[in-house]
């Protein structure tokens, strides 16, 4: 894990870390203070001099440290009509992330965050999969982006997902140091059942998140239950095929006893034919899941197709009549490109 590293040119951040590890970094004599520090952080203050129960020579000692709060900055913002907000956040290396706040029916607030600057994994349906991977980001800059789509909330956001630009399991240690800092009852205090990781299917981070006993909710992007077809859409299909996939999912599912989430993104002439119905429920067999249907969300740079009403119902019935169970997720954001697989790190 990136420890303590959220490095502008010469200062650290303290976002991220919890109070003994902000204690030890400021060698503060007095405990208390390393808690006071950290329940402003976790408020979302933006300078040390904000921290107003400190004495006011600690907040300028503090300011004038090697020590930092936040190392982005908001770069853009956009807001989409359904409520929806997306935030492109500039590195201190200058390179552009997007997070998004997504408003459901019951305004119920849910941050979707990123965990790598770009990804390496290639998916053919995501626009992030276009970009190369230019870094895994550390456990501030993920805590950074929650606490500025907080900062721009209309309420609390409560729920957190895992499904911005790159793939958490390519940056496991990370992702969970921020699930902690998210969970964490003296601060943002986020139930784990309210955080949701979602992984393109890379079975080491299945097994580990399995090993290490996280509660929080696993979603894996299956797209298609035909090694052949997934293989072309999602490289790593070659590496972890479905019947790896699947050996990994039922032993996460018989250590954490949790029903998880297929995400099935519905292709136009790819994988949503009555054969892609039945090998999705004979894929389903032996496994508690339900899949998250999400008809493909349109791209420039993309060459696939959203299928029509008529078609994505014709599916839906055939996973009727085979007995799966499935909801369907209504597009948000698709006006800000701020929807699903549609991030991409380009400034608007
Ligand atoms: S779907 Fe996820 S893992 Fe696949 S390319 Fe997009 S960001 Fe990467």
């Amino acid at each position: 894990m990136e420890s303590l590293t959220d490095k502008t040119d010469t200062k650290i951040s303290l976002i991220g870390m919890n109070p003994s590890e902000i204690s030890s970094c400021l060698q503060l004599k007095k405990g208390f203070q390393a808690k006071q520090i950290y329940r402003w952080i976790t408020r979302g203050v933006k300078s040390f001099s904000e921290m107003t129960d400190l004495p006011a020579s600690l907040r300028s000692s503090l300011e004038e440290s090697s020590f930092c709060l936040y190392t982005t900055e908001v770069a853009a913002v956009q807001s989409d009509d359904d409520g929806t907000v997306k935030l492109g956040l500039r590195l201190f290396d200058g390179s552009i992330i997007e997070c998004v706040l997504l408003r459901d029916k019951t305004d119920g607030l849910t941050a979707c965050l990123s965990s790598q600057s770009g990804c390496a994994m290639g998916c053919k349906f995501c626009r992030t999969g276009t970009l190369k991977l230019r870094r895994s980001l550390t456990y501030g800059e993920i805590c950074e982006q929650f606490l500025l789509l907080q900062s721009n909330a209309p309420g609390k956001i409560d729920h957190v997902v895992f499904m911005g630009m790159g793939e958490p399991f390519a940056n496991i240690d990370n992702v969970l140091k921020a699930v902690e800092f998210l969970h964490d009852e003296n601060g943002i205090n986020l139930s784990m059942r309210r955080i949701t990781i979602s992984t393109c299917g890379v079975v080491p981070g299945i097994n580990e998140l399995a090993k290490r006993r996280v509660p929080v909710k696993l979603a894996v992007s299956l797209v298609s239950a035909d090694d052949t077809i997934r293989s072309s859409i999602m490289p790593v299909n070659r590496a972890y095929n479905l019947s790896t996939l699947k050996a990994a999912l039922k032993n996460f599912q018989s250590v954490s006893g949790r029903r998880f989430t297929f995400e099935y993104c519905m292709i136009k002439n790819v994988n949503i034919s009555d054969l892609d119905a039945r090998k999705l429920a004979s894929f389903c067999k032996s496994l508690t899941v339900i899949v998250n249907l999400i008809p493909f969300n349109p791209c420039p740079e993309l060459d696939f197709q959203t299928p029509s009403r008529e078609e994505i119902n014709h599916f839906c019935r055939k996973l009727d009549e085979l007995g799966v169970p499935y909801t369907i997720r209504i597009s948000r954001g698709r006006g800000i490109k701020g929807a699903c697989g549609q991030l991409a790190g380009k400034l608007q």
